[in-house]
């Protein structure tokens, strides 16, 4: 028989079950609001340094994470160059990873893509966090696109229960999900904004960008002290090569030595093509003799490479650089990078009137620069 006492140590139950479910409901949507800003927070981002920033910093606080790291898929270096681009040493940014190959995370996730939860095993899990990471349990989410994996996101605790293998996953994929989709965005937004700047066919920047990064660079080198070099660099003859073999192996030379200046050049300094088949590049921090070493080299090895064409047969072409560099003799000229890029322009023409393939300094100072032209224009 059911007694009143009975039914008051049910009531009572129910009432401290009804509690608990209430308290956990108010964390729910505590969290949930949380969740929420976050989200918005990052969905609203305008670049992607601030994205990768957010993620790797906001998280931590907002979610009481000891640690986070993000490993992000980036094979062409773009990524890279667009944080570098938006002023982030990428280098010193321990929290954050660069893969080239999708190996490591193909292991690390299987075909299931799924976040794998569990305890942090430094030989395995280290490359994915800073150094010198002392996480206890780590949550590792896949970043997806389109069924592709585009990178990781690697949350640790101190608190060896947080992450669990078998609990639940549905908050930690969204999250996933959420980041996965703003780095796609902020990466679109990015290679759109470019698209204006990139010279269709040589892939390298474009004019505007290239004046563009000038003034920006002088303005830098001339707040820092450190030394900026320019090149000003023209395909010798080329008129002939698209005279003799058609305007498309043309085209392809024109590519192919764009590549190959590049390929000579640090991810810092600006290469553009600035007209026909003539380049300017900005090498930061490049003392003068360091330049016209850098020079040599762009112009040895166009002049080594056989172009192959399509019957089978090979072609030459060399290059003539002009080569300046700050700092120049004027202090806090306002026309300093205009006069810059001059210089080299006209060491360029000397090198053009002297015999073609080679390097030539410009004088430093304007007058000395301009009484060499005049001689070299009555050489030629
Ligand atoms: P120099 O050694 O004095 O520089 O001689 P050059 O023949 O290279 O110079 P010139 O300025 O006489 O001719 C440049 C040629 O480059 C003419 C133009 O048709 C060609 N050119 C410019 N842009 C392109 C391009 O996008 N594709 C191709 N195939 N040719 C181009
Ligand atoms: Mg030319
Ligand atoms: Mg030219």
């Amino acid at each position: 028989m059911i007694t009143d006492g009975d039914l008051y140590r049910e009531n009572q139950l129910l009432r401290r079950k009804l509690r608990a479910f209430l308290t956990q409901a108010r964390e729910n949507e505590q969290k949930m609001r949380r969740f929420h800003e976050q989200e918005l927070r990052l969905i609203s981002t305008p670049s992607l340094s601030e994205l990768v920033q957010r993620v790797l910093y906001n998280y931590r606080t907002a979610f009481t994470l000891d640690v986070v790291g993000l490993t992000l898929h980036d094979p062409g270096y773009e990524i890279q160059r667009i944080l570098e681009d938006e002023g982030v040493r990428v280098a010193e940014f321990t929290s954050l990873h660069f893969s080239a190959e999708t190996d490591a995370l193909d292991t690390l996730f299987g075909v299931s893509l799924e976040p794998r939860l569990g305890v942090f095993r430094p030989h395995e899990h280290a490359a994915l966090f800073p150094d010198n990471c002392h996480a206890q349990s780590i949550a590792l989410l896949p970043l997806v696109r389109y069924g592709e994996l585009i990178g990781s996101l690697n949350l640790g605790s101190n608190d060896p229960q947080r992450f669990v293998a078998g609990s639940a996953t549905d908050f930690l994929q969204r999250l996933a999900t959420i980041v996965a989709i703003c780095l796609e965005n902020a990466t679109n937004h990015e290679r759109l904004k470019r698209v204006g700047l990139t010279d269709s066919l040589t892939g390298v920047n474009n004019r505007r960008f290239f004046d563009q990064r000038l003034d920006e660079e002088v303005a830098r080198a001339q707040r820092s002290g450190e030394p900026l070099a320019c090149l000003f660099l023209d395909i010798d003859h080329f008129k002939r090569i698209n005279d003799q073999h058609g305007h498309r192996v043309g085209d392809r030379v024109l590519r192919e030595v764009a590549g190959m200046i590049r390929e000579q050049l640090r991810s810092t300094d600006v290469l553009g093509r600035y007209g026909g088949e003539e380049f300017s590049a900005l090498l930061v921090n490049a003392e003068k003799e360091k330049a016209l070493e850098i020079a040599e080299r762009i112009r040895g090895v166009i002049a080594a490479r056989r172009f192959s064409l399509e019957d089978g047969g090979t072609l030459s072409a060399t290059i003539s650089i002009g080569v300046s560099s700050l700092p120049a003799t004027v202090e806090g000229n306002e026309d300093i990078a205009e006069e810059l890029l001059d210089r080299a322009d006209q060491a360029l023409y000397l090198a053009k009137s002297s015999g073609r393939n080679r390097v030539i300094p410009a004088e430093e100072g304007r007058n000395a620069q301009v009484t060499e032209l005049k001689l070299g224009v009555q050489m030629a």
